[in-house]
Formats: structure tokens, C-alpha cells, sequence
């Protein structure tokens, strides 16, 4: 496979990762009292993160507590939210 291939496969995979997520907003803590601040809900009443491009790192919850933002993946397997797209017993 050559790197124009692999890159193209590698982006196609990116995607269907994402594409897994049902975007509850569980991660970042839509069902409890002190949610991230960046956390938003479209329309159609699904949550999506207003700074998803440069989210990693510090944030901040509504109340003002500091919290770092990590990729999903860095919380697996011991996701604890069982309903999550990526939970992995
Ligand atoms: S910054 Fe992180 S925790 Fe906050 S809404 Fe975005 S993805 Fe969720
Ligand atoms: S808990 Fe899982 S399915 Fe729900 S928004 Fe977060 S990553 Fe997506």
C-alpha cells in the first residue's frame, strides 16, 4: 500500500470511529449536574462539543471546575458509560 492509500484508509477509519458515536453527550457529562461548558444540543436534541477541533486539553465544567478533555479512546476499556457507542466490557 502506498502512503496516498494508507492515508486515505487511515482518514476512512477516522470517520467510521466518529461516525460510531450517538453523540448522548454522556462523556461529557450531559446527564449529570455539572456538564462541560463547551457542550452543546442541536435540534434534533443531540449533543456535539462547540470547540471539537481543539477540545483536547483543559476545560472547564458550568460550575467552573477544571477538568482535562482527553480522546475517547484514552478512557477505554474502563469507559463508565455503559451506553457509549465504544464501551468494551
Ligand atoms: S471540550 Fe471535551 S468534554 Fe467538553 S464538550 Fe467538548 S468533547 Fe466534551
Ligand atoms: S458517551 Fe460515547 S456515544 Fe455518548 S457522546 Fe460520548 S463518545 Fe459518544
Amino acid at each position: 500500500m502506498d502512503q496516498t492509500a494508507y492515508l486515505q484508509k487511515q482518514k476512512e477509519e477516522e470517520a467510521g470511529y466518529e461516525a460510531r458515536c450517538k453523540r448522548c453527550g454522556a462523556c461529557c457529562g450531559a446527564s449529570g449536574d455539572d456538564p462541560c461548558v463547551r457542550l452543546r444540543k442541536d435540534n434534533s436534541g443531540k449533543y456535539f462539543c462547540s470547540v471539537y477541533d481543539t477540545r483536547i486539553g483543559k476545560q472547564f465544567t458550568i460550575s467552573g471546575k477544571e477538568f482535562s478533555c482527553v480522546p475517547i479512546r484514552y478512557l477505554r476499556p474502563q469507559l463508565p458509560f455503559k451506553d457509549c457507542a465504544y464501551y468494551k466490557k
